[in-house]
């Protein structure tokens, strides 16, 4: 969508880098459902990364990876160490 070459990710939002598995996501787009700022599906229904990801919430961010069915949103904190799942 734009020329981010990895628009899966890692990006780093807030104080954390989050990054979609692009072999684990079935394009359920529960992420985009409840974190519409932060995801969106490509042409491959793909989850890739907004523009307006860094403007939510950790909340909400966590809140879509846990909505995520197969677990493709992976959290990881500013040392490394993974948060989710
Ligand atoms: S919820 Fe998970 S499987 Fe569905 S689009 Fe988002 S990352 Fe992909």
């Amino acid at each position: 969508m734009n020329n981010n070459t990895n628009p899966s990710g890692p990006r780093k939002i807030g104080k954390v880098t989050v990054v979609v598995d692009r072999n684990l996501c079935i394009g359920a787009a529960s992420c985009v459902a409840v974190a519409p700022k932060i995801f969106a599906l490509d042409n491959e229904a793909k989850a890739i990364f907004l523009p307006s990801a860094e403007e939510e919430s950790f909340e909400t961010l966590l809140d879509s990876a846990k909505s995520c069915p197969v677990a493709a949103i992976i959290i990881t904190d500013e040392t490394g160490k993974q948060i989710y799942p």
